[in-house]
């Protein structure tokens, strides 16, 4: 069974096979590693799990709400520190939960 690539994380183009190696994905944009599976079923659920954390992901997105969050509360804004924290410590679970680590 063969799954869809989903496009590269950093320039949005599409993957390919390194010189005829199916366990092996890569962009040409060369903008960040390719990635090595023990197959190709293999190679392309990590290409995929990875794209998910394009700038338009929603783990991306919380993460980027937690930073802006902290950065008014240290700016001098009136907000608990306690809810800053809450914010970042579930962030930082749900994209490691994205990453599959
Ligand atoms: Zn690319």
């Amino acid at each position: 069974m063969t799954t869809d690539l989903l496009p590269c994380p950093f320039c949005g183009g599409q993957p390919e096979f390194w010189n005829a190696r199916e366990d092996v994905l890569l962009c040409t944009c060369l903008a960040g590693p390719g990635v090595h599976g023990s197959s190709k079923e293999n190679a392309i659920a990590i290409w995929n799990r990875r794209a998910d954390l394009s700038p338009s992901s929603e783990v991306v997105k919380e993460l980027v709400e937690a930073l802006e969050l902290a950065d008014a509360a240290l700016s001098g804004a009136d907000i608990d520190m306690k809810h800053v924290w809450r914010k970042i410590k579930s962030a930082l679970a749900n994209a490691k939960l994205e990453g599959g680590e």
